[in-house]
């Protein structure tokens, strides 16, 4: 049988068994064409089976409405950074809410295009929260208001999103897409890489309003206009076949899960269960994310020093766990518990962390 780590990597993240199976299963020979996904033309019946499967059910999954458009392009998350300011600022102003680390890329990247306004942030208290959307200030000619859903570094997340009035809102949902329902119609644009909850990393999904879409000057190339992908269903150029079909098998075992309310009832039972042993380790592991804002996807929390902090780690891998060690700017230790990371891996985790506390305590 697989062995399988306890895999709480960040992302590139685990994937579920079942679709490496399955992918594993038509690897040579793709559905009796002769041939794998990966040798055959984009523009053939059989990809573009694929290809428009996926924005299916994507559209089933996360209730889509009619009017917006649904692209699989390249460069990850990061190039969104660039090409929402390159082709929606047009000399106005984009408002950011400043939610750590993520967000923080999303503003410099629009900085180097126009100008940029914090309409919110927790810097103050090192991003440990998300700010209350109360005190969000938004003026209300902004291109748009950018926030980041789930900050994959600091472990925090929006547990509610922001009414920006007439001003569009853009999210961020690289780190908890697919994860929870979704209310698309709140947003102009919602974007995120494949990398952790929907399928190997090479395909950035991106799902836009219609009317959000409008000419952008000669200057922005072509490739990175939204209006070339939506004129070509995203078949300007080759796209990344294979991990639009990973990302095609992944939504169907979510939607085997009892679509996005049955995966939001295993997420929140996961990751409470890491929550718990954090809290109820009477100090001895300290959340980094202030209650209100923890996020169910990457648990964050720090021991009494670094060197337990180490010692956590390297006593961790040594029972099966991998990824466990925070990301360097937050420090500590992280676990994430995307979609596919087992309940049994959690579970492991949660007993591990009383075990560590038990011999270290
Ligand atoms: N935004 C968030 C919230 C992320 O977690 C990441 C990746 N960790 C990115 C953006 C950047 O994504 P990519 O590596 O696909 O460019």
């Amino acid at each position: 049988m697989t062995k399988r780590a306890y895999n709480f990597n960040a992302g590139p993240a685990a994937l579920p068994l079942e679709v490496l199976e399955q992918a594993q299963s038509e690897f040579v020979e793709f559905r009796g064409s002769g041939m794998s996904i990966m040798e055959m033309s984009h523009r053939g019946a059989i990809y573009e089976g694929v290809h428009n499967e996926t924005k299916q059910l994507l559209t089933e999954l996360l209730g889509i409405p009619e009017g917006y458009q649904i692209l699989f392009l390249q460069g990850g998350a990061s190039t969104q950074f660039a090409m929402i300011p390159m082709n929606f600022l047009q000399g106005r102003t984009g408002s950011y809410v400043m939610t750590g680390s993520w967000a923080d890329k999303a503003v410099k990247e629009a900085k180097n295009f126009g100008s940029t306004h914090i309409a919110a942030s927790s810097e103050a208290n090192q991003f440990r929260s998300i700010p209350s959307l109360d005190t969000f200030n938004v003026p209300e000619d902004s291109a748009y208001l950018h926030i980041t859903s789930n900050e994959t570094i600091e472990g925090t997340q929006f547990q509610q999103y922001p009414d920006a009035g007439s001003v569009p809102l853009i999210a961020d949902l690289s780190s908890d897409i697919m994860s929870r329902p979704l209310d698309v119609s709140q947003f102009a644009m919602i974007y995120a890489g494949a990398q952790k909850n929907l399928g190997p990393s090479g395909v950035t999904v991106v799902i836009v309003r219609d009317d959000f879409i409008t000419e952008v000057p000669k200057t922005v190339p072509t490739m990175f206009r939204y209006e070339t992908h939506v004129k070509n269903n995203s078949l300007y150029n080759t796209p990344p076949a294979y991990s639009i079909y990973m990302v095609n098998l992944v939504l169907q075992w979510i939607k085997g899960k009892g679509g996005l309310a049955g995966i939001e009832r295993q997420n929140r039972e996961k990751s409470g269960l890491i929550y718990q042993a954090i809290d109820a380790s009477g100090g001895f592991y300290n959340g980094f994310a202030e209650k209100d804002s923890r996020s169910m996807m990457n648990i964050t929390f720090r021991l009494q020093n670094e060197e337990l902090e180490k010692k956590f780690v390297k006593a961790s891998e040594a029972e099966g766990f991998v990824g466990l060690k925070g990301h360097r700017s937050v420090g500590g230790l992280r676990a994430s518990a995307y979609n596919a990371v087992p309940y049994e891996s959690c579970k492991a985790l949660a007993q591990f962390m009383a075990e560590f506390q038990r011999t270290n305590g």
